[in-house]
């Protein structure tokens, strides 16, 4: 996982980005007591994100603070004005005036390297499952992920696979076949109830992640985390509705009352984001290297060996794969 290290921190507002590029211009990081974060670093302002976001997560659990400060007046009103004014008018947008005042920032999740692999068409191992974009795994961004080339492999492959398919479904069109409805349907049954719970349960899987799998990690609690959420995992797995889905069989459909649409997807996507928060701890966890993602504490420096994909699969252990 990359991280940036200076999204808008305001409660209740967008984490948006305040580009690097105004420290570059001359903008700089302090303390609620105005010392620098990042004094301690060769290049200070300017070091690597991934070695800023390290020392403003720091800071921030050494005083308790979910934010450090960015001041941008040094880069000067007129230049401010001009080359960044996206970021001073969504400043102005959310109250904050950043040509008389510091702005609160925190380090964010920008980008997650790897994901699904894929061909050069987007196409997964699964016959007919194609992957485009951050989920992809394509092989055109390495150990980390260059600024500003995310959008552009959203583009590249989507249009890859356009033409892809164009060539392969030439002659005829895609066959399709309307699921058969199995017996029973899903009720609203219990939503009430389970939606406070469902609410509590996606904060403390956020909570969980930024402690343990956050910008900085440390295999020890990555192995408590991640019992935690298999055990979470697990659990779902018993509640009605999930169970009575993960029973039906393929090419099977079941009926879902308008009611319960919503607790539904809310079941569905929390039980996603267990699978996701799993796999990546799980990946964090068997690479023991920093690598100018995330940072382990305790496997600091990168690795000659770790020059290699780490491959998860259903049914199969974790393992390294050949970087091609
Ligand atoms: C703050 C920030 C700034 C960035 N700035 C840049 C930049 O300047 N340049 C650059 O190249 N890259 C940038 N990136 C990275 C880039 O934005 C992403 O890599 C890119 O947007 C990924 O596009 P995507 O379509 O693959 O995924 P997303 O944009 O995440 O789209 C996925 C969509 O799927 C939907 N979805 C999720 N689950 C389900 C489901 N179960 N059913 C239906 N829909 C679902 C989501 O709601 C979402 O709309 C930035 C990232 C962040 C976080």
């Amino acid at each position: 996982m990359q991280f940036h290290p200076t999204a808008l921190m305001l409660p209740g507002a967008p984490h948006f980005l305040i580009s690097e590029a105004v420290r570059g211009e001359g903008a700089r990081l302090h303390d609620a007591t105005g010392h620098s974060p990042v004094a301690g670093l060769a290049g200070g302002d300017l070091a690597p994100r991934d070695q800023v976001s390290r020392a403003l997560a720091r800071t921030m659990a050494a005083q308790g603070v979910d934010h450090v400060w960015l001041d941008l007046r040094p880069v000067g009103e007129q230049r401010l004005q001009s080359q960044f004014p996206t970021i001073v008018g969504r400043c102005r947008e959310l109250g904050l005036e950043p040509l008389t005042g510091s702005i609160p920032v925190a380090p964010a999740a920008h980008y997650w390297m790897g994901g699904i692999g894929t061909d050069l068409h987007a196409a997964t191992s699964v016959a007919g499952l194609y992957a485009v974009g951050e989920v992809a795994s394509t092989g055109v961004h390495g150990a980390n992920r260059l600024a500003s080339n995310s959008l552009m492999e959203c583009l590249v492959f989507a249009r890859r696979l356009a033409q892809h398919l164009a060539r392969s479904l030439t002659g005829g069109a895609m066959a399709t076949t309307a699921p058969r409805l199995a017996t029973g349907h899903l009720t609203a049954a219990g939503r009430a109830a389970e939606h406070p719970l469902l609410q509590a349960l996606q904060q403390g899987l956020r909570q969980l992640c930024w402690n343990a799998a956050g910008v900085e990690r440390r295999g020890d609690l990555m192995i408590k985390a991640l019992a935690q959420l298999r055990q979470q995992r697990q659990d779902l797995e018993h509640w009605p509705q999930l169970r009575q889905l993960s029973q039906l069989e393929p090419g099977t459909g079941l009926a879902v009352e308008r009611d319960a649409n919503a607790g539904l997807r809310a079941q569905v996507d929390l039980q996603h984001r267990l699978v996701l928060a799993e796999l990546l701890i799980e990946a964090a966890l068997f690479r023991c290297e920093s690598r100018g993602g995330h940072h382990r504490t305790d496997a600091p420096a990168s690795q000659p060996f770790w020059q290699r994909h780490t491959l998860q699969q259903i049914g199969r252990a974790i393992a390294t794969g050949a970087v091609t």
